[in-house]
């Protein structure tokens, strides 16, 4: 073998094991070395074969694009969007052949492509367009590294698969783009249909490929065995893949997809069903627009779009005023969203959004929505102003960057009661039955101003207030008077620092071990513990440097405070004493070595997610053991976390 084609081979491999297979084999390094003495064999032979890796990097701009006819027709997919009118799919085929095997499989949220090769090569690859004929987007499909340039089957076929930017990426490219992108969709279609290939190569694509359209001199026949050929040679199948004949497992299994499809590194809009044997697809054959063996499943949006109805600004503990969309309520994955968060006043003007804008708002797990842009502007639409006194205590505000500040926060109801209800928050210092609401009643009737006042609240003085029948007031007296003996990290936690977490709290006490030491520590020593950087370092140097602070902790000590403080066995931080779950995959390492270097930092592993797992590392494309660990709410962290507990960056 002359030494380019083994050169070319050997980088082909390592690529396909690190783009298709998420399963690398080689260091960048030598992954690097080899492809550079490529690029020079090139340079003095002046020949570029047809699978080399150097064709990748995106050549020059080009023109415009040029038209491509398909060998088959590329089709959409008829849609349902309720497991009844899945069951009357069912039904209708069953109907004709009986028990029928079904597969399924995601639905990528992307750009469809069809890839045509001939001889074994790579020769056009192209959009959908009106299904007939597409654009030629060869230049732009040699820059995604999943897509193999050459093939072992060396008949003609065209090949048909999604293009799609994963979440990750999209993080990853966002971190130095000046202009950062808002959606994988539309990051995957916009790079394909740029003129500029480096453009493209840029934004790190893959493409995930479920259909063989056209073959010549091969039979497959089924759905199944195409994947397999697709997999024989060399391209990206997604790991997710079932068969079945039951109907009610695959409505099961759809909704499992749903569940976890957030949590998955690429947008999924949907599932496909589809016949797995291509003799029965065959026979029924098409519509005007659709196959008749194949049905996608929709899910419900994640982003949609209403309009801004008013913005109102809430004041949070720190005294920050939060813009607050209320939004003309709206269907969004299976919730009615009536509000979203606006982040800061030049935000809103940098996305332009008005009263009476119609919106795009997007939700992602549990937090609240957030709106990402305008959809369509309304001529009359009128300019968010921002406030010039504080909503909640009518007193002044301070703008500081883009926030503003209530300019007198230890008067201001809205600031004491979120700072109160922080405090007496779950992870802080638990008190059980002491709502937002409940503060508020206090603020409002018992002249409740600071936060030792709730050490001073007795049984007689609930009585007399509404809804504080015998019990209920002792219950909460006597949880506020159980408080009082707490964890030191906790009682950090629960003060509400700035930029102060749980995870910080602990590292304070951690390094610090008692509360004098944290007060007595300059802002250099606690800028030295992990994770902390200047900003945090300074908020709680600040903190515990204010009068005003350090008086109202004195005032709660001599209520009767107690805390803790030296740490029992903290387990944050390491694997000591956990039992560790993987799943998934991870893209840093193989399964194996997760598990060698988990079990040499003291922790053991496990195959089956149980009651007695403490830990789940989900990677990517997670499953039932994801699912499983959430029910039984084990703690889990993804890829990132886990690399930061073995102490290992990612570069
Ligand atoms: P739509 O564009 O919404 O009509 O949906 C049809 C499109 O879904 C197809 O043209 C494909 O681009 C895309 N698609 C994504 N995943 C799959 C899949 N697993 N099987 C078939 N089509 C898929
Ligand atoms: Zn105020």
């Amino acid at each position: 073998m002359d030494r380019m084609t083994e050169l070319i081979e050997t980088l082909n491999k390592y690529a396909h094991h690190y783009y298709d297979l998420d399963d690398p084999i080689a260091a960048d390094k030598e992954y690097d070395a080899l492809y550079y003495e490529l690029i020079a064999l090139e340079q003095t032979t002046g020949e570029v074969r047809a699978d080399s890796p150097s064709r990748r990097v995106g050549g020059e701009v080009l023109k415009g694009f040029k038209k491509y006819t398909h060998k088959s027709r590329l089709y959409s997919l008829d849609k349902c969007q309720s497991y009844d009118e899945l069951e009357k799919w069912f039904a209708k085929i069953n109907s004709v052949y009986g028990q029928t095997e079904y597969t399924l499989e995601y639905k990528f949220d992307g750009l469809s492509v069809n890839l045509y090769y001939k001889d074994g090569s790579l020769t056009t690859a192209s959009t959908r367009g009106n299904g007939t004929v597409g654009e030629d987007v060869t230049a732009q499909i040699l820059t995604v590294k999943s897509v193999p340039l050459v093939i072992a089957f060396k008949g003609e076929c065209e090949v048909q698969g999604e293009v799609i930017m994963k979440k990750s990426a999209l993080r990853e490219y966002n971190k130095t783009a000046a202009e950062p992108l808002k959606n994988e969709r539309n990051a995957a279609a916009g790079a394909i249909r740029n003129l500029d290939p480096k453009v493209t190569a840029g934004r790190r694509l893959d493409v995930f490929v479920y259909n063989v359209g056209y073959i010549e001199g091969a039979t497959l026949k089924s759905q199944s065995e195409m994947r397999e050929f697709l997999k024989e040679n060399g391209f990206k199948v997604s790991d997710y893949f079932e068969t079945s004949c039951d109907a009610k497992y695959l409505a099961a299994a759809i909704e499992g997809i749903n569940e976890r499809r957030e949590g998955l590194d690429f947008l999924t809009d949907g599932a496909v069903i589809k016949a797995d044997l291509l003799s029965i697809q065959d026979e029924l054959g098409y519509t005007e627009k659709f196959p008749r063996f194949a049905v996608a499943y929709k899910f419900e949006a994640v982003e949609a779009a209403t309009v801004v109805k008013d913005v109102i600004w809430q004041v949070s503990r720190t005294g920050k005023l939060n813009p607050l969309a209320v939004l003309d309520p709206v269907d969004l994955g299976g919730a009615t969203v009536a509000r979203a968060t606006l982040s800061n006043i030049s935000e809103i003007r940098r996305k332009d959004i008005r009263i009476g804008s119609r919106v795009f708002v997007r939700r992602s797990n549990d937090v609240i929505p957030e709106i990402t842009g305008v959809a369509e502007q309304d001529p009359n639409a009128s300019e968010i102003t921002a406030p010039t006194t504080c909503p909640s205590c009518g007193g002044g505000v301070r703008a500081e960057n883009v926030f503003l500040y209530c300019a007198n926060p230890d008067k201001c109801r809205d600031v004491i009661v979120s700072k109160v209800a922080h405090y007496a928050s779950r992870d802080a210092m638990d008190i059980a039955g002491l709502s937002e609401k409940t503060i508020e009643v206090f603020y409002d009737k018992l002249d409740f101003r600071i936060l030792s006042d709730l050490y001073r609240i007795k049984s007689e003085d609930l009585l007399e207030l509404d809804g504080f029948q015998d019990k209920k007031a002792e219950n909460i007296v006597g949880a506020i008077r159980a408080s009082l003996t707490a964890k030191l990290a906790e009682f950090i936690y629960a003060l509400g620092i700035d930029n102060v977490g749980k995870k910080a709290a602990k590292e304070l006490v951690k390094a610090f071990k008692t509360l004098d030491g944290i007060k007595s520590a300059s802002a250099e020593e606690i800028e030295t513990i992990r994770d902390f950087g200047e900003i945090t370092a300074k908020c709680v140097y600040k903190y515990f440097n204010n009068e005003k602070n350090l008086k109202a902790i004195d005032e709660l000590f001599s209520l009767g405070l107690t805390l803790e403080e030296e740490e029992k066995t903290s387990v944050i931080g390491g694997f000591s004493g956990r039992t560790v779950v993987l799943t998934g995959t991870l893209s840093s390492m193989k399964r194996g070595k997760a598990k060698e270097l988990i079990e040499n930092m003291g922790g053991e592993t496990a195959d089956t997610v149980s009651a007695s797992v403490n830990l789940v590392v989900a990677g990517d494309s997670a499953g039932n053991k994801l699912d499983k660990a959430k029910k039984l709410g084990i703690e889990i962290i993804e890829e990132e976390e886990f690399l930061r507990m073995l102490d290992i960056s990612i570069s």
